[in-house]
């Protein structure tokens, strides 16, 4: 499947899942690219769109633009009310900052939890990682079984992809992209999360304060430091 292009691996999800797949897009500029393409094939896509409740407020601006482009219909899956105010409680809106396990406890229950229920009863579902965002995304492969996720396909059609060609797919095709790119951002999350990345490193901007090695939520990768229950 390696061989295929990004367009290739698209279509052929399409075909072969169909309703049993699920794009989960966090409007990410690649997010956006397998829309696009999704959009021409799969005019009934599921796509799972997980609100972790700290999302920047430019972030449901753009939503409405994307709506606007592919008329496209959205599940939201929001974090479950009664482990968030028991993080907050014990913890506050931010201690992760100084806590590497609190961290990943807030992204599993603001970002992890909520995914699993998105994927739960679907057979396949579709990711914008790429090998040149490097880390632990360095040997993605464009279909394999996920190792997060037992039982599903994980599908990331763009994982020989660069960021040069993401973007010059998003200028062939017009796609609408989030106006945090032009303010230097280079990877979109939650809003205590991320900043701008002027080094030139994908993911710089994501968790910044932490080991690089350790810049992932869990959901693409498992850690040998797992969250707390
Ligand atoms: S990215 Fe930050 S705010 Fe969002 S879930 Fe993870 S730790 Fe929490």
């Amino acid at each position: 499947m390696d061989e295929r292009s990004a367009t290739e691996v698209v279509n052929w999800a399409w075909d072969t899942f169909k309703e049993d797949l699920v794009l989960a897009c966090g409007f990410v500029a690649d997010d956006m690219v397998l829309l696009d393409m999704l959009s021409r094939v799969a005019p009934s896509l599921k796509i799972a769109v997980v609100d972790s409740g700290r999302l920047f407020p430019e972030t449901y601006e753009f939503m409405d633009k994307v709506y606007d482009r592919y008329r496209c219909k959205v599940s939201f899956f929001t974090p479950d009310t009664g482990s968030l105010q028991r993080y907050l409680c014990a913890n506050g809106p931010n201690e992760f900052r100084h806590d590497h396990k609190l961290r990943l406890d807030c992204c599993e229950l603001r970002r992890h939890e909520p995914l699993r229920r998105a994927l739960d009863g679907c057979k396949a579902w579709m990711a914008g990682l790429r090998r040149s965002q490097r880390g632990k995304r360095a040997s993605v492969e464009k279909v394999a079984l996920d190792a997060v996720h037992a039982g599903l396909v994980k599908i990331c059609p763009l994982a020989d992809w660069s960021w040069e060609q993401v973007w010059a797919y998003v200028k062939e095709h017009s796609v609408p992209t989030h106006p945090f790119y032009e303010k230097g951002y280079m990877s979109i999350g939650c809003a205590p999360c991320t900043r701008p990345s002027r080094s030139g490193d994908e993911r710089g901007g994501r968790w910044w304060w932490e080991d690089p090695k350790e810049r992932e939520d869990g959901i693409h990768f498992t850690f040998e430091d797992e969250p707390s229950k």
